[in-house]
């Protein structure tokens, strides 16, 4: 297997119910799932989880009446929500997790500092990265990486809702072919969205691995691991 510790980033909006609600218990326990057998499998897993399904900060400063900063605050206090849920449904699956945040608040979980995370990984639990990077102006992804770096993953598997990266919006362009393998120079020169830019740059400097699949089934984040489900991996 090319890859043994790896950086999952999922989507707040792919826990979204389909009522809109922020939260579906189904999706949480099935990824909890796919989880618990990626990690019977071999499989050390970190995690980082987005907050888009309750606050995105760019957007919510968009309308004029709160700063930046401020409403990246609330999005990353969005993603320490995210995060204690996938615990709860992780170790409900059976999986020890632990939710570490940038964003220090010890009476609610850990804070994340980089040694004791390397360590709960090495004992075979899986670490629930929230808070984002702690800092406004950035998104998850570019935690996801920063994370995936620090703690000596071998790839990061961007979790979506479509199979990999297209040369056009398959929903769109019945003609979009998906990739199976492109160099990060490739995905910049095609002007291919794998991930935002801040983030896209991290990884190639760092020559890191990006896997894009889909977090539905049939495919799952075993099935992308072990190569029998669709993705597109970005490596040098
Ligand atoms: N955020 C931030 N700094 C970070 C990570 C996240 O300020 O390092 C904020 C930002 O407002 C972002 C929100 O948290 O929009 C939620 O994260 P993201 O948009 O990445 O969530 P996703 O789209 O993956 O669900």
């Amino acid at each position: 297997m090319p890859y043994k510790r790896v950086l999952v980033k999922i989507s707040g909006e792919a826990m979204q119910a389909p009522d809109g609600y922020w939260l579906d218990p189904q999706i949480l326990s099935g990824v909890a799932a796919d989880i618990a057998r990626a990690t019977a499998a071999g499989f050390e897993i970190a995690l980082v989880v987005g907050g888009g399904n309750i606050i995105r900060g760019a957007r919510m400063s968009a309308a004029g009446w709160i700063d930046r900063a401020t409403a990246d605050s609330m999005g990353m206090l969005a993603t320490v929500m995210n995060s204690l849920a996938l615990e709860t449904a992780l170790n409900a699956a059976g999986v020890p997790a632990r939710t570490m945040s940038a964003v220090s608040m010890p009476t609610i979980c850990e804070t994340y500092a980089r040694q004791p995370a390397l360590h709960h990984l090495d004992k075979g639990q899986v670490v629930v990265l929230a808070g984002g990077t702690g800092n406004p102006f950035f998104t998850t992804d570019t935690s996801a990486v920063l994370r995936a770096a620090e703690l000596r993953c071998d790839a990061v598997l961007k979790a979506t809702q479509v199979d990999g990266v297209y040369s056009a919006d398959p929903k769109k362009d019945p003609s979009a072919v998906r990739y199976e393998r492109l160099t990060h120079d490739e995905a910049i020169s095609r002007d291919l969205k794998v991930m935002d830019t801040a983030a896209f740059a991290l990884a190639r400097e760092q020559a890191l691995a990006i896997i894009v699949g889909c977090v539905h089934p049939p495919s799952s984040i075993l099935a992308i691991l072990e190569g029998t489900a669709p993705s597109t991996v970005v490596a040098p």
